[in-house]
């Protein structure tokens, strides 16, 4: 599968989005890349997948699709996660903008919400398998309330991959407290933004804040040839799902693996070190040596169950990795 180039952006100081309109109302599709400026797997999905609408080799038959396919430019052009801060936490406009990701926010957030369904694709620093993450059940709380979570879980169920991960924003609030409780107890300052529970709000918690659903797409490692083709085949698949595109039936996964997140583990100095390169979702088991904390206190397994997201070169006071649980022997996704 070819792919068009990745452009240059000579100064990351204004936001491009592409947009296709129906002459049918439909659902309102918007795809997004590089939210993490090193994550260009989907930016190339969704280059190809604008130049097909372009030659007319694709055809909107409803609704509308909007196309970004470099959410983050200043990340972008300097070939890193983040520009000034992780653009996928604290996600929120803001009067008050101070560093470039609460530009984006100004941009990005309000353009969320013209739209329905976010597919957000992002790739992965270390592991080999893709999948994607869903939000969480219906509920009336007062963190995430929804009531998408049916066709939320089906469009997971469309992109292709058998693996899906949950309870992000849940245990994100459950790790700030820790945090905070952590900082109390050791009489250290506050660390700021990410002792604020509203921290975990990134991209697909701003969508279903303003009434939408959304999934976020892991494609693979960051530089895995397949990840651009993994990507443009969940864009097709979701055009197709939602009738945006004419073109077969998208069959759904009827088998899958579910894990959910339930423990975030913060680095308490920046060099706290794992004892070794782990990936996502390798198996860990209760007691097992994690890390060593740069003071020399070890950190264990707090119960048997899969590493996600380990974050090696992450500062004190943020994530450094996240415990998750299966739940495929429940059976539902
Ligand atoms: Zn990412």
């Amino acid at each position: 599968m070819q792919f068009p180039a990745l452009p240059e952006i000579p100064h990351p100081l204004q936001f491009k989005s592409v947009t296709f309109t129906a002459l049918k109302p439909g659902p309102k599709l918007i795809v997004l890349g590089a939210v993490h400026g090193n994550e260009v797997s989907g930016s190339k999905a969704i280059l190809k997948v604008i130049g097909e609408f372009e030659r007319g080799e694709l055809l909107l038959s409803t609704g509308q699709v909007t196309l970004v396919p470099i959410t983050n430019p200043l990340a972008y052009n300097r070939r890193q996660r983040n520009g000034d801060r992780n653009l996928n936490r604290n996600l929120t406009p803001t009067n008050t903008p101070v560093d470039f990701e609460d530009h984006v926010a100004n941009w990005l957030c309000p353009l969320l919400a013209q739209h329905d369904v976010l597919l957000d694709i992002h790739s992965f620093q270390k592991g080999e398998v893709p999948f994607a993450l869903f939000g969480p059940e219906n509920n009336r709380g007062t963190l995430q309330p929804f009531v998408h979570a049916r066709a939320e879980r089906e469009l997971a169920r469309c992109l292709g991959v058998t693996r899906f991960v949950d309870g992000w924003l849940e245990t994100y609030a459950k790790g700030v407290e820790n945090r905070v409780a952590y900082l109390k107890a050791n009489q250290l300052p506050d660390a700021g933004l990410n002792t604020d529970p509203r921290y975990g709000m990134g991209t697909t918690e701003c969508m279903r804040s303003s009434g939408g659903y959304a999934v976020t797409l892991e494609c693979g490692q960051h530089e895995a040839p397949t990840g651009p083709a993994v990507a443009y085949d969940a864009i097709d698949r979701t055009l197709r799902h939602l009738g945006l595109v004419e073109g077969a039936p998208v069959e759904l996964v009827q088998q899958w693996q579910r894990l959910t997140l339930v423990e975030v583990i913060d680095k308490q100095d920046d060099r706290d070190e794992f004892c070794r390169a782990w990936s996502s979702f390798d198996e860990i088991r209760k007691g097992e040596l994690i890390g060593i904390r740069h003071g020399g206190q070890e950190v264990r397994a707090p119960r048997d169950g899969f590493i996600v997201f380990p974050n090696s070169t992450s500062k004190a006071g943020q994530e450094w990795f996240y415990v998750a649980i299966d739940q495929s022997a429940l059976g539902c996704a």
